[in-house]
C-alpha cells in the first residue's frame, strides 16, 4: 500500500453493531476505535496504538453506499442509551452484501463521518441509487419485508457529494482512460495506474475535498430579535457554526447571515420524507384521525410512520358512505418500488402520492390536501442566547387557569409568537435559585415536554414565559371528554406514550420532575400531549408543598422512599408515571377516591395498589403495576416503559 494510503483521514470511537445477529441487545453493541484512512475503515478493540489489536476491516473499495439511518429503523432497538445516531457502510464481499451499523455520539459526529467516508468513496464503481434502511434478520428485509437479500434496498440514496468541479475531474479522468483504481481512490493512489503529480486527481489527493453542512427549512421562521435570520420553508442554508446545540448560525442564498433554531432545519442529506407537508413523522392511528376528522375534509391525507417499524401508512379521510379515516400501508415490491394498490408501483413514496393525487387508484378517494393547521415546534428560548424576556414586549391576554403560584395568561410576545405568562405571586418561591435554573430549563428541549421560553425576572412579580397549549391541562380535558375518550383506548395509550417519551428525555438529562400527574400536563393542537413544571418542585416555599407531611404534597403520586425519606429519583417520577396512567385511563378520577393522605400512606406502605380501571386493557394495567414495585430499583426506567408501552400498542391496535 502506497505510504499515502496509510495516512490517517478521520479517527475516533464510535458503536458498532455486531453483524448477523437474530436479536439484538445492548451486548451486541460495541464501542470500538476507527480508523479512516484512503483504503481501509479499520476497527480496534483499544485507542492506545500499542496494545491495539484489530478487529476487523472494509475495503473502501467495495463499499457502495454510506446511508445515515432513520431513527425508526429496527437498528433503534435495544440500542445503547445516549447514542442516537446510526449510519451504515454497504459493502459487498465475495458477492455478498454487508452492511456495517455504527452509531455515532452527536449529529455533527455522524455527518463528519459520512461525508469522509463518501469523499473517499465517491468514485467506487459500484455505488448504488438505493440502500435497505433495515437489516436482514430472519430472512427478511426488516425495513421493507422484502425476502430477496440481494435485493436493491427500499430507500433512495442521498445524493454524493460532488460538486461540479469534482464531477469534471472525474469525467476527464475517465476520458483520459486512466484506470480504476485511480478512481476508486480519489488522489490516485489505489494501487494500478496512479494518476501523475498535476492532474485533478493528484490535487484531490493532497486534499480531500470538504463539503460544508447545508441544511433545508421544514418551517417558516421569522427573525424577530437582531442577529436572528429569517427561515423560509424549504430553502436552504450554509450551517456555519453549529457548536450551540439549539441555535446554530447558518448563511442564506443571499449571503445573510444569523441564528436559527436548530429543530426548524434538516440536513439536506437527511431529509427524506420531511421535507413535504403531508408527512408527520411519529404521528399514531389515533392522532391522525383526530386531526383528519378535526378537517373534515374530503380527500384529506397524511403519511406517517407505521407502528411497524420502517413502514408507512396513509391516512385518508373520506365521507363517503360516512365521515371516517382510512389507513393503508404503502408496501413495496420485489424491485423495491412503492404501492396502494399493485397496478400502480412507483419509484418514491413522494411519486406513489403524486399518482395517487390524479388517480383514486382503489382509495376511497383521490387524494387532495394535507391539514394545513400543521403546528409548528417551540424554539428553545424565543432566540439564540434569550432566556431574559422583556415585559414590554407582552401584551397579555385572557386568564388562562390559576394554580399554586399565582394566575396563567395567555399572551403574545412582541404581537406574534402565542405564549402562557406565570405570574409568580411573591414569596412563594426561591426566586433568585429559580432564575439560574430557568437558564439551564430553556435548553431543555422535547416534542414532549412544555417549552420554557424564558422569565422576566428584573421586577415583581417575576413571570415565567413558556409555550401556549391551547387545550389546557390534561387532567380537565380528560375529565371534559370523558365520554369520547372513554372508548378511545387507543388514544388514551398514546396520550401515555408521549408523556413517556418526554419524561424518557428529562431521565437520560439527569432531570427529575418530583411533580408528575395529570394536572401537570398540557394538551395542545393534534392531540399532542406535553408536560409541564418540570424540576419548578425545588423552588417552592411552601413548607406544605414541599414536606411529605404537608397538606399540599402530593402524597398520592409518591413512592414509598419519597413518604419515608423524601428521596427523589427518576424512579420516584416512574412511580409518578404510573399513578398518571391511571389517571389517564379512568378519565380523570382522583387515584385512592377520598382516601385522606394518611390512609393512602398506610395503604402504600402495605404495599396496596391502585386497582385496575374498568375499561383498561390488562396489558397495560401490568405496565402500570410495574411502576409501583415498592423498591425503585425494581422499577422499569423510562426508556424501557415507552418500549413496552409501544410494542402494546402495536399488539393491541392495527396499525
Ligand atoms: P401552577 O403550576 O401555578 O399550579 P398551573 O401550571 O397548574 O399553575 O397552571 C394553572 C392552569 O393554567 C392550568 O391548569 C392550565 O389550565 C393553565 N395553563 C398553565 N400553563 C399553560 C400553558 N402553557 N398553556 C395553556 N394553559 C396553561
Amino acid at each position: 500500500m502506497a505510504k499515502n494510503d496509510e495516512e490517517v483521514i478521520k479517527q475516533g470511537y464510535m458503536v458498532k453493531r455486531s453483524q448477523n445477529k437474530k436479536i439484538y441487545t445492548p451486548v451486541n453493541y460495541k464501542q470500538r476505535w476507527f480508523v479512516l484512512n484512503r483504503k481501509f475503515l479499520i476497527y480496534y478493540d483499544n485507542d492506545s496504538e500499542d496494545k491495539r489489536k484489530e478487529k476487523g476491516r472494509v475495503d473502501l473499495e467495495n463499499v457502495h453506499s454510506v446511508e445515515a439511518i432513520l431513527l425508526s429503523s429496527s437498528i433503534e432497538e435495544n440500542r445503547p442509551q445516549g447514542i442516537s445516531y446510526p449510519f451504515q457502510v454497504g459493502y459487498q464481499e465475495y458477492n455478498q452484501d454487508y452492511a456495517l451499523h455504527l452509531l455515532a455520539s452527536t449529529p455533527k459526529e455522524r455527518t463528519d463521518w459520512i461525508l469522509a467516508l463518501r469523499t473517499i468513496c465517491r468514485y467506487n464503481k459500484n455505488l448504488r441509487t438505493k440502500y435497505h434502511t433495515g437489516v436482514w434478520n430472519s430472512k427478511r428485509w426488516t425495513c421493507c419485508r422484502n425476502t430477496v437479500r440481494g435485493s436493491v434496498g427500499c430507500e433512495n440514496c442521498t445524493t454524493w457529494p460532488f460538486s461540479s468541479e469534482e464531477k469534471e475531474n472525474f469525467t476527464e479522468n475517465k476520458s483520459l482512460g486512466t484506470s480504476q483504481s485511480s478512481h476508486i481512490m480519489p488522489g490516485g493512489g489505489g494501487g494500478g495506474g496512479g494518476a501523475t503529480p498535476g492532474t485533478p486527481s493528484a490535487k484531490q489527493k493532497e486534499k480531500p475535498a470538504v463539503r460544508s453542512k447545508v441544511v433545508i427549512a421544514l418551517y417558516n421562521y421569522k427573525a424577530i430579535e437582531s442577529g436572528d435570520l429569517s427561515l423560509e420553508k424549504n430553502a436552504e442554508y450554509e450551517v456555519l457554526d453549529d457548536n450551540q446545540e439549539h441555535w446554530w448560525k447558518v448563511r442564506d442564498t443571499h449571503g445573510n447571515v444569523g441564528f436559527i433554531p436548530s429543530n426548524y432545519v434538516k440536513e439536506k442529506d437527511l431529509i427524506g420524507l420531511q421535507q413535504y407537508e403531508w408527512y408527520v413523522n411519529d404521528m399514531s392511528r389515533q392522532r391522525s384521525e383526530s386531526l383528519l376528522k378535526q378537517e373534515d375534509k374530503e380527500g384529506c391525507f397524511v403519511v406517517r410512520n407505521s407502528s411497524t417499524k420502517g413502514l408507512y401508512t396513509l391516512s385518508l379521510y373520506t365521507k363517503v358512505p360516512h365521515p371516517h379515516v382510512k389507513h393503508y400501508h404503502i408496501k413495496q415490491n420485489a424491485k423495491g418500488e412503492y404501492y396502494l394498490s399493485e397496478k400502480h408501483c412507483c419509484a418514491t413514496i413522494a411519486d406513489l402520492i403524486n399518482y395517487h393525487r390524479h388517480n383514486s387508484g382503489g382509495l376511497a378517494s383521490r387524494l387532495k390536501t394535507s391539514p394545513c393547521d400543521r403546528s409548528v415546534p417551540a424554539t428553545a428560548g424565543l432566540s439564540h442566547d434569550k432566556w431574559e424576556i422583556d415585559p414590554q414586549e407582552l401584551m397579555l391576554l385572557e386568564e388562562l387557569g390559576s394554580g399554586q403560584f399565582g394566575v396563567v395568561r395567555r399572551g403574545k410576545w412582541r404581537g406574534s409568537i402565542d405564549v402562557a405568562v406565570k405570574m409568580m405571586k411573591e414569596g412563594t418561591m426561591s426566586e433568585d435559585d429559580f432564575i439560574e435554573e430557568a437558564k439551564v430549563m430553556t435548553k431543555l428541549q422535547h416534542t414532549n415536554l412544555v417549552q420554557l421560553y424564558g422569565v422576566c425576572s428584573k421586577n415583581r412579580p417575576i413571570f415565567i414565559v413558556t409555550e401556549y397549549m391551547r387545550h389546557g391541562s390534561l387532567l380537565n380535558y380528560l375529565r371534559r371528554h370523558k365520554q369520547s375518550l372513554t372508548s378511545n383506548q387507543g388514544l388514551l395509550l398514546d396520550m401515555c406514550i408521549q408523556i413517556c417519551k418526554g419524561m424518557a428525555y428529562l431521565e437520560r438529562h439527569n432531570y427529575i420532575h418530583r411533580d408528575l400527574a395529570a394536572r401537570n400536563c398540557l394538551v395542545g393542537s393534534e392531540n399532542i400531549v406535553k408536560v409541564a413544571d418540570f424540576g419548578l418542585a425545588r423552588y417552592v416555599l411552601d413548607d406544605q408543598y414541599t414536606s411529605s407531611g404537608g397538606s399540599k404534597f402530593p402524597i398520592k403520586w409518591a413512592p414509598p422512599e419519597v413518604l419515608n425519606y423524601t428521596r427523589f429519583s427518576s424512579k420516584s417520577d416512574v412511580w409518578a408515571y404510573g399513578v398518571l396512567m391511571w389517571e389517564v385511563f379512568t378519565c380523570g378520577e382522583m387515584p385512592y377516591g377520598r382516601l385522606k393522605n394518611t390512609e393512602v400512606v398506610e395503604r402504600v406502605q402495605k404495599g396496596l395498589i391502585l386497582e385496575k380501571p374498568k375499561t383498561c386493557f390488562k396489558e397495560v394495567y401490568d405496565i402500570m403495576r410495574k411502576c409501583w414495585s415498592q423498591l425503585p430499583e425494581n422499577r422499569p426506567s423510562f426508556r424501557v416503559l415507552k418500549e413496552q408501552l409501544i410494542s402494546v400498542a402495536q399488539r393491541l391496535l392495527v396499525d
